[in-house]
């Protein structure tokens, strides 16, 4: 069955080819880390990990790139202001490398909870910075990019498809200009991909223009071409990114190899708050912290972002969270009666169907609120067998949700059957030396965290993180 997404470029669900089958290159903007994820960005994260998942579940064999800005992203995105970690750095009076270090750990931390794969390749800017000198001289050799008394800035006007991503053209870029807008410049929108450092500057570095620090736009197109080649697949972020990041990460790459490297954008909607925006003046600028203290799990965040459509507008309430608290605890104890069971074969036909209509949900273009409906169906309905069981855990692979209730069994200290049958196998395996079998056993023993331990008395068992 083909995958439909809908490509930011070009306006319409296009149909996914990969460039490299079966292998598909994922790049995704990653965090600023000057502060704590908040759940507007975390929606935007558990929308990268949806698709991932998507992706993989069609057969494709997803690499998946996300940078951690740790350099370079200005209070505007607009190349003006302070940058963002040394704003961080000054309100919690430590250095920019602790703030970067602390937030970063607090990203993986809280993305962990939310059942977010962690991407195959994380990357610093602070570490690509020799990657970034040299993209900026080739830009710079190929006039393309000019200096001015504060950085090496990209003259938009030389590339001819500035503005296709947004649809704007170049004259409403000049017109939508701020006021402050710095006069050395040839046009408005013309961006920064270098900066000098102001002498009281604490993050820079040495560069054919002095001493300086990279542009925010620049990491995203320096990291991607060098983890995911010069033609890569898809590439994601929020919708804010659409005008101005992705706009100048697409001249970026034009100008360093001559052609478009990314065939399809993909961007998400913003979450809101109370039906505004979220704002720090408001007070309602939440994020894991705040779903945890309110008493409220983590998946049932995730769980809530899944029942709206990834290109629509979602609003955030405590009401809509503690009514998505209970539709998981009420989707779970559904399930467990499937667990339990033992009969089988049992509407055979029927769950084909239901597998089919959850594949053509999610391939037209993720819509995980439908795909959520069938899930909903089957729990509901009379079918209750081991095949059904085995259909819902198929489905949470790209829900993330845990639906199988480790945790239950875990408070009262004992293990499900299936465990125990699933150790005996094991055994069993060991015992004809088998140990491709026994060792595979032991694996997926592990992702649902319990380790096994062989001991002369034979094998015990404890309760340890999952792995991925
Ligand atoms: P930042 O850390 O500011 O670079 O943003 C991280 C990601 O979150 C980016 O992909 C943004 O587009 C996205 N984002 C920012 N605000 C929101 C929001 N309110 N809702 C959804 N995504 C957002
Ligand atoms: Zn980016």
């Amino acid at each position: 069955m083909d995958l439909y997404l809908y490509n930011t470029r070009t306006r319409k669900k296009e149909k996914f080819i990969p460039s490299y089958p079966p292998q598909v290159g994922l790049y995704s903007c990653g965090p600023t880390v000057y502060d704590y994820a908040h759940i507007g960005n975390l929606r935007t994260y558990i929308f990268n990990d949806i698709l991932r998942r998507v992706l993989e579940y069609n057969g494709w064999r997803v690499r998946h790139v996300m940078n951690i800005t740790d350099v370079g992203h200005l209070v505007s995105d607009a190349d003006e202001g302070e940058d963002k970690i040394l704003l961080g750095a000054r309100r919690e009076k430590k250095s920019p490398y602790e703030i970067a270090y602390y937030y970063t750990e607090k990203f993986f931390e809280h993305t962990k909870k939310l059942n977010i794969l962690k991407p195959h390749i994380t990357c610093r800017a602070t570490e690509h910075i020799q990657e970034m000198v040299e993209f900026v001289e080739t830009l710079v050799a190929r006039g393309l990019a000019y200096e001015t008394s504060d950085g090496i800035y990209f003259s938009i006007e030389k590339f001819p498809g500035y503005g296709k991503l947004s649809g704007l053209n170049l004259d409403e870029q000049k017109e939508g200009a701020r006021v402050e807008v710095n006069p050395e410049k040839e046009h408005p929108a013309d961006f920064a991909l270098w900066k000098k450092a102001p002498k009281n500057h604490i993050m820079q570095w040495e560069s054919p223009w002095g001493l300086g620090f990279p542009g925010w736009h620049l990491e995203c197109s320096a990291m991607g071409l060098k983890y995911l080649g010069e033609y890569f697949d898809i590439h994601t972020g929020g919708v804010d990114h659409v005008p101005i990041h992705h706009e100048n990460e697409i001249a970026q790459n034009w100008g360093y190899t001559g052609r478009e490297v990314i065939r399809y954008w993909l961007h998400a909607e913003f979450l809101q708050v109370d039906g505004g925006k979220m704002s720090k003046s408001l007070g309602n600028v939440y994020n894991m912290h705040d779903l945890e203290e309110k008493g409220f799990e983590p998946l049932a965040f995730r769980y809530l972002t899944l029942n709206a459509h990834y290109r629509k507008l979602m609003n955030f309430t405590w009401e809509a969270m503690d009514g998505a608290q209970k539709a998981l605890n009420r989707l779970r104890s559904g399930i467990d009666r499937f667990r339990q069971t033992d009969r089988d074969h049992h509407g055979r036909e029927k769950l084909n169907h239901y597998r089919q209509e959850f594949k053509e949900a999610l391939n037209d273009d993720l819509n995980l609120p439908k795909a959520m409906a069938i899930l909903w169906d089957i729990v509901r309905g009379e079918d209750v067998s081991k095949e059904a069981y085995e259909l819902i855990m198929e489905m949470d692979t790209i829900f993330g949700l845990d639906l199988q209730r480790i945790e239950k069994e875990k408070e009262k200290g004992e293990l499900p059957d299936w465990i125990h049958q699933l150790i005996e196998k094991r055994e069993e395996a060991r015992q004809q030396k088998d140990w491709e079998t026994a060792d595979s056993i032991r694996d997926e023993l592990a992702r649902e965290g319990i380790k096994l331990i062989d001991t002369p008395e034979g094998v015990q068992w404890e309760y340890t993180e999952k792995t991925r």
